[in-house]
């Protein structure tokens, strides 16, 4: 087991690595910003290194700064969080060049998943079924407009070095296609440096169901069922919850068992997320995020098992602790991703949390790194806390949230609490029926 584990990240998920860090007797070091030597994960890990100014890029992503700070403390393993260096193949290269243990995949695996066009194929390869398109990156207007005739309009057109819902456009039929093709293309060049575009069948009432799954890097993988994320703004997801309403055990066991044995013949090692539109019946793949990801806390609700304590355990060498027929799932759980933000226009919300009280009691759980006086720098992402109910069913986890939101008080900034309050009152919500366009149309229909 490793000794010492450096968390390349900040916020509740630096934190919530340091936890499960401590849970195993392992110590920690964590780096930070100047913006953030007050951080809660600052204050609680056995060291901590400043690694530069605010911006990011001159912190959080700054490789040669991290690698340093593993060095002069003696870790021996990176724990990346998510975003920042997490899905960043180099950074996973240099510490293995390093003799650092990166928790988490290969900087090949990476590498293939970072590529869209690579991962749909890599996906397909395996047997996951993909959203039908074209095969690989469209080079021409002509290639484009056969590519769509073959499959039928609407299609969408998407970056192959996508992420963030950046650089894709619909194309309703033949006379939008290629202004669509030709701004997807600038805007990928200009965002990723990379125009590469492939096209697939645009889904009109799609939901967006994402699957766990572990790998032990020798040929095991496991799932650990579904998680609905269908409840989005801007591409960025608001509130989820697992297992998806919209789903019986027959399907999840059929795409369940298909992932799970995709990751065993990949040879994957650690967690990964399969992200699935899926409609009619029906699972299209859409990309894999290599790391852990922010709403992993909800699978380990209704799992019991600990995701971080399983990936430090995996990248120690220690395989899976669980094989597919030990892993049952127990009753449902929602997160709510609470964001220093206006809750009608989603604007940054920055600023001192005078008061900050979380609510308790059984099946609550409240991962955030803020406390009552701290100062949210304007510099990174806005969420600032998670919460994660967890009920023997779907409506006791409802209405278990709904006395959580009423005991939740964070005072001094403006947060999308009442969002969640609303959400948890509404009928379509209480019955399951949403899809990834409900949420806007919903904001579009009543405004402040
Ligand atoms: P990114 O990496 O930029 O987030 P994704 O491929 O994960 O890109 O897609 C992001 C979102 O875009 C999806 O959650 C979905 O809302 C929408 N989307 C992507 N592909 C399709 C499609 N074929 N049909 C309909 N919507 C899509």
């Amino acid at each position: 087991m490793f000794q010492k584990i450096l968390i390349a990240n900040r916020g509740e998920i630096a934190l919530r690595v340091l936890r499960a860090a401590k849970e195993l007797g392992i110590s920690t070091v964590v780096v930070h910003s100047t913006a953030d030597a007050d951080a809660m994960h600052v204050r609680l890990a056995d060291e901590s290194v400043c690694i530069g100014p605010p911006p990011s890029r001159d912190s959080y992503l700054n490789i040669h700064q991290i690698v340093a700070a593993c060095e002069i403390t003696g870790a021996d393993a990176v724990h990346p969080g998510y975003g920042f260096l997490s899905e960043n193949a180099k950074f996973a290269d240099i510490l293995a060049a390093h003799n650092i243990t990166f928790i988490g995949p290969t900087g090949d695996h990476i590498r293939i998943m970072g590529d869209k066009i690579e991962a749909k194929r890599t996906a397909k390869r395996l047997g996951i079924p993909v959203v039908p398109g074209s095969e690989g990156a469209i080079s021409d207007e002509k290639e484009a407009k056969r590519v769509a005739a073959e499959i039928g309009y609407p299609v969408i057109i998407k970056a192959s070095a996508g992420g963030g819902g950046r650089g894709m456009k619909v194309a309703r039929n033949e006379d939008d296609l290629s202004v669509a093709l030709a701004t997807a293309k600038s805007e990928a060049g200009a965002a990723f440096g990379d125009d590469a575009v492939y096209i697939e069948k645009y889904l009109e009432k799609p939901r967006h169901i994402e699957l766990q799954v572990f790998g032990d890097g020798a040929g095991a993988g496991v799932h650990l069922g579904e998680r609905d994320c269908s409840l989005q703004r801007r591409h960025q997801k608001v509130w989820e919850e697992a297992l998806s309403p919209a789903l019986n055990q027959e399907e999840r066991d059929r795409i369940g068992n298909i992932v799970a044995s995709a990751v065993a013949d990949l040879g994957y090692r650690g967690a990964g997320t399969i992200e699935f539109l899926y409609e009619n019946g029906e699972f299209y793949f859409i990309e894999m995020n290599t790391r852990l990801q922010v709403e992993h806390p909800v699978t380990e609700a209704i799992t019991g098992i600990d995701l971080v304590h399983e990936q430090i355990r995996v990248a120690a060498g220690g395989g899976l602790s669980v094989k597919q027929s030990d892993i049952r799932f127990q009753g449902h759980a929602i997160e709510c991703r609470i964001n220093a933000e206006d809750p009608r226009t989603f604007a940054p919300s920055p600023g001192t949390i005078t008061h900050f009280h979380t609510p308790g009691g059984l099946g609550i759980r409240v991962d955030s790194g803020v406390y009552s006086g701290y100062k949210i720098p304007p510099y990174y992402d806005s969420l600032i806390g998670k919460l994660i109910v967890h009920g023997r069913n779907r409506v006791e986890c409802m209405m278990r949230l709904r006395r959580a939101l009423d005991e939740f008080v964070v005072d001094g900034i403006k947060t999308t609490l009442p969002l969640f309050r609303e959400l948890v009152g509404n009928t379509d919500i209480a019955n399951g029926d949403y899809d990834i366009h409900w949420l806007e149309k919903h904001l579009a229909n009543n405004p402040a």
